[in-house]
C-alpha cells in the first residue's frame, strides 16, 4: 500500500506545517519571542486562558512590523472566549490541530491580500497609525471600523485594531487620529454615541454623584417638603414630626395632618449637606475621575463623539499604495504655507494680473518615487528632509513667493513677476541642488524629480491652473 503524505507535520514543539504553511503555536509566555511570528505564515494561540490570549493578541497586533501585525491569528480551543476585542482581532478558531487543513483558504487569502500592499515609513505617528488600521482592514476585508463598548477601554469604547497600539492613559488620542483620517478622506463616518471624558486626564472612568452646590460634598440627607393646605405653612417634614407617634402635626396651626392630597401635599424635597449644613433644592452633578482623582462639574467634562467609520475607496487606495502623511504633518513644515492658503494667494495674484500687465508663474516639483524614498527613512528624518527641501527652494526664490505641499510628494510654489523662461531656469537650478541634497541624505538611492511651470493666465481659475500643473506630472 502506498503511504500517504501526512497533511499535518509536526516540525517542533511549537511549529506545525500544513498545506505548505508554517503555523507558530503559542501556548505560554515562557521563551516567547513575538518577533518569531515574522517567520511563519500564521499564529495559533492556545485559547484556554482568555487573559493569556488577550495579551498575546495585543502583542502581535500592536507590533510595528507589518510582517507581524498582519499575520493570521487563530485560537485553539477558544470556544468559550467572548471578549469582543479578541474576536475582532483574530481570524478564527479551531478545536484541535487536526483541523489545520481547514485554515488553508483563510491563511492563503490573508497572505494574498497582504502581498497587495505597499508599505511606507509614514511621516508622523498619526500617519503610521492610520496606515496600520487601513492595512489591517484591507487584509481582513472588513471595511467597517466599529466602536465596541469595552470595559477595559479607558474611553469606554474600543476600536480594537487601533486601540491595541495605545496604553490605557493614551487611548483618548485614538479619537483625534480617527478625526484626522476622516478629514483626509480615508473614512466616512456615522454617529454612534457620545462619551464624556475627564477634563484633566481624558479618562472616561468617571463616577457621577449628586453633590452640595456649596461645598461639593456628596454627603447629604434629603427630606420631603410639606405644604399644609388649611394654614398654608410650607416646611421640611422634620417640622411636622413629634416625639410621641408617627403622625404629623402642623407646627403653625397645630392641626394633625390627615391624608396626602386632601389636606396637605409634598411639593418638593429639601437637601441638607452633612458637611457644611447648606440647605438646597437642586444638587449639582459632579463627576469624579477614577484615574486622576479630579472632581469636576459634569459641564466641565470633555464631550467626544464616538463614530462608526467606513473605509472609503480613497482609504483602500491609501492602504494599497502606502499612507505617508496627513495634511497636518506637512502643514507643520517651516517655510511652507497651507495648501488652502496657497490657493487663495494664487487667486489674488491672478486678480492682480488682470489689472496690471505682468508675468507670473506657478510651478510644481514632484518626487517620482516617494514611497521608495519615505520607506528608507524614519519619520523624523523624513520631516527633516522636507524642511531641507523647503529651505533649498526658499533660498532660490523671492521672499514674496510662497511654497506649499499639495501632498507628501508634490510641492507647489509661486514665482511671481518673472518671465516663465527665467522661472524654468531657476527651477532647474533648484532641482540640481535638491538632487545633490538627496544624494548625501539617501546615499544608495536615486531620487527622481519632475517639474512643471505654467504662466498665470487671468482668463483661467486658480483650480484650472493647479489642474493643468499637476496633470502634467502624473
Ligand atoms: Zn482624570
Ligand atoms: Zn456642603
Ligand atoms: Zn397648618
Amino acid at each position: 500500500m502506498e503511504e500517504k503524505k501526512p497533511e499535518i507535520e509536526q516540525i517542533s514543539d511549537s511549529v506545525v506545517k500544513s498545506d505548505g504553511f508554517s503555523y507558530l503555536i503559542i501556548d505560554r509566555f515562557d521563551g516567547l519571542v513575538v518577533e518569531d511570528v515574522e517567520f511563519h505564515d500564521a499564529v495559533i494561540i492556545d485559547g484556554r486562558d482568555e487573559a493569556f490570549v488577550r495579551q498575546i493578541v495585543r502583542r502581535i497586533r500592536a507590533h510595528k512590523k507589518h510582517d507581524i501585525y498582519l499575520k493570521p491569528v487563530y485560537i485553539l480551543r477558544g470556544a468559550t472566549i467572548t471578549d469582543p476585542f479578541i474576536q475582532k482581532l483574530t481570524d478564527g478558531t479551531l478545536y484541535s490541530l487536526d483541523q489545520l487543513p481547514f485554515l488553508k483558504d483563510e491563511t492563503e487569502r490573508i497572505r494574498t491580500r497582504s502581498s497587495e500592499l505597499k508599505f511606507t515609513e509614514s511621516i508622523s505617528f498619526e500617519a503610521q497609525m492610520i496606515e496600520k488600521v487601513i492595512c489591517f482592514m484591507y487584509t481582513s476585508e472588513d471595511r467597517v471600523l466599529e466602536p465596541i463598548p469595552y470595559v477595559y477601554a479607558d474611553i469606554n469604547y474600543s476600536y480594537p485594531i487601533l486601540s491595541v497600539n495605545f496604553s490605557r492613559h493614551d487611548e483618548h488620542s485614538i479619537l483625534d487620529i480617527l478625526e484626522i483620517a476622516e478629514k483626509e478622506g480615508i473614512f466616512e463616518s456615522e454617529f454612534h454615541d457620545k462619551v464624556y471624558l475627564c477634563g484633566n486626564c481624558n479618562s472616561g472612568r468617571l463616577s457621577y454623584r449628586e453633590v452640595c452646590p456649596k461645598c461639593s460634598s456628596s454627603n447629604s440627607k434629603t427630606q420631603d417638603i410639606i405644604h399644609h393646605f388649611p394654614c398654608g405653612y410650607v416646611g421640611p417634614i422634620d417640622d411636622f414630626t413629634n416625639e410621641i407617634d408617627d403622625e404629623l402635626d402642623c407646627p403653625k396651626c397645630n392641626k394633625r395632618l390627615r391624608h396626602i392630597g386632601v389636606d396637605y401635599d409634598k411639593p418638593s424635597v429639601l437637601h441638607t449637606c452633612n458637611n457644611c449644613g447648606h440647605k438646597f433644592q437642586d444638587y449639582n452633578v459632579n463627576a469624579k475621575c477614577m484615574s486622576c482623582g479630579q472632581d469636576q462639574r459634569a459641564e466641565q467634562l470633555a464631550e467626544r463623539t464616538i463614530k462608526k467609520y467606513t473605509l472609503t475607496k480613497k482609504g483602500e487606495m491609501a492602504a494599497i499604495n502606502g499612507f505617508v502623511t496627513t495634511a497636518k504633518d506637512i502643514e507643520e513644515i517651516i517655510g511652507s504655507v497651507k495648501y488652502e492658503t496657497f490657493k487663495t494667494m494664487l487667486k489674488y495674484e491672478i486678480e492682480r494680473l488682470r489689472q496690471t500687465e505682468g508675468s507670473s508663474n506657478v510651478c510644481a516639483i514632484k518626487i517620482d518615487n516617494p514611497s521608495q524614498v519615505y520607506s528608507q527613512l524614519g519619520s523624523d528624518v523624513q520631516k527633516d528632509l522636507l524642511i531641507e527641501i523647503v529651505k533649498v527652494i526658499r533660498s532660490n526664490i523671492r521672499s514674496s513667493d510662497i511654497i506649499s505641499f499639495q501632498n507628501s510628494s508634490t510641492i507647489v510654489l509661486s514665482m511671481n513677476e518673472i518671465p516663465t523662461r527665467i522661472a524654468k531656469k531657476i527651477l532647474s537650478e533648484i532641482i540640481d541642488i535638491l538632487k545633490r541634497l538627496m544624494e548625501t541624505t539617501l546615499k544608495s538611492m536615486e531620487v527622481q524629480f519632475h517639474t512643471h511651470v505654467i504662466p498665470l493666465d487671468y482668463g483661467m481659475s486658480p483650480e484650472m491652473h493647479i489642474h493643468q500643473l499637476t496633470k502634467e506630472l502624473e
